[in-house]
């Protein structure tokens, strides 16, 4: 099958047997506990939702099959996620090679939890260059811990090259696919072993629930990682599941316009007087532009720029517009525009951020669904009310 019909049909082929009701789409099943006729056997082959939903499980199935995992995991976040990945694979004395443009709060996780409380150590690297990747690998590195493209920077890293350096040292590589959504990108076919996602974002697509999955084919891993999520109880509701369900099915769909107007808008930057520099991974002038062809089937949705000037001209600019909502997260079918240094990135100290290039005339855009004309036609009034 290929990756429209899966988004579309996975987990939800009818149930036609006697007894079926025949529901094309997966009811949301709210019952928190499930009946049984023998006391040794779940019936229905559920008992308490925390352990195991039908509908959670029928977003599972779907969300495996996108990434091609034999496995699929659903969160109550992206961040519940990852932590369940750290304490499943890490503990007290190990190590960790991360991208240095990791999502904040993923930098905060490591930081303020697992650094903090577990003892685990970490190593920023430019992973742009995989020799940095190579050279920090140390006796103790359990993971490697990746986002391609980067937020908001939109810088790229070797995914297939990372992760070949990484079999040969016996290294786990993580990919948070976020960014790409498994539409236009698929880790696992190029080498990595898990993938986690913010469903929040693309998988979702309407800025209407939050969760998390990671996809995966190591059995064993799977196990631990969904013995640790019973455990501490880190699953996303049925509802929620239900929502997501229903976003994917016109992932594809989706993705498609949100480059077509990603592209649209990072031309017309590009042309502008008033902006000094676009990160966008399609245009020619993207550094990686060639890796970009190369691991994506697609550039997304997703850009960011520098406007001339300094914090206020940003300041000005972004509180001038009406169609794009000055918000933070993205992936959803309507423009956000945000300033990383002030909202998302807020959590990275100053000096840090200055260092990896967020500046605070950066603005990231997560470019929605809308008519590019109408988008545009926006940021063209903002840019009126700064003067550089
Ligand atoms: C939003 C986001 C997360 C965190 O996900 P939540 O659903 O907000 O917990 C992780 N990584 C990336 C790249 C994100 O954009």
């Amino acid at each position: 099958m290929k990756f429209e019909t899966k988004a579309i049909h996975v987990g939800e082929f009818p149930n036609l047997e006697k007894g079926g009701a025949g529901d094309v789409v997966i009811p949301i099943h709210l019952s928190s506990t499930f009946a049984r006729k023998e006391i040794d056997k779940p019936t229905g082959g559920y008992e308490y939702s925390r352990t195991g939903n039908p509908t959670r499980d029928a977003l599972e199935k779907k969300l495996a099959s996108l990434e091609n995992a034999k496995f699929a995991l659903a969160f109550a976040s992206g961040m519940a996620a990852e932590t369940i990945i750290g304490l499943t694979l890490l503990g007290s004395g190990d190590h960790v090679v991360a991208f240095d443009n990791l999502y904040g709060g993923t930098r905060r996780l490591f930081s303020k939890v697992f650094e903090q409380n577990f003892q685990i150590e970490f190593s920023y690297v430019d992973a742009v260059n995989v020799e940095n990747v190579k050279n920090a690998i140390k006796p103790n590195t359990k993971l490697i811990w990746l986002e391609s493209p980067t937020n908001p920077l939109m810088k790229l890293c070797d995914i297939k090259a990372i992760s070949k350096i990484a079999k040969e040292r016996g290294v786990l590589v993580v990919v948070d696919n976020t960014f790409m959504s498994p539409f236009f990108q698929q880790p696992l076919s190029l080498g990595a072993d898990i993938v986690v996602h913010s469903t929040t974002k693309y998988l979702n697509g309407h800025s209407d629930s939050i969760g998390g999955a990671i996809m995966l084919s190591d059995e064993e891993i799977y196990n631990k990682l969904k013995f640790n999520q019973n455990t501490t109880g880190a699953i996303l509701s049925p509802f929620s599941s239900f929502l997501v369900l229903r976003g994917i099915k016109t992932l594809a769909l989706r993705m498609k316009e949100h480059e077509k107007n990603a592209m649209k808008i990072a031309e017309y930057l590009e042309t502008s007087p008033k902006v000094k520099k676009v990160f966008y991974p399609g245009l020619k002038s993207h550094p990686q532009y060639e890796l970009a062809k190369r691991q994506m089937s697609g550039f997304g949705g997703m850009l960011s720029f520098e406007i001339k000037g300094s914090f206020q001209e940003a300041k000005t600019f972004l509180e001038n517009l009406e169609i794009f909502s000055l918000a933070e997260s993205l992936g959803g079918v309507e423009s956000l525009i945000e300033h990383p240094a002030s909202m998302t990135h807020a959590s990275v100290p100053k000096e840090e951020r200055e260092k990896i290039g967020v500046t605070d005339n950066l603005i990231r855009i997560s470019v929605g669904i809308e008519n590019a004309d109408d988008l545009i036609e926006d940021l063209k009034k903002g840019f009126r009310r700064i003067d550089v």
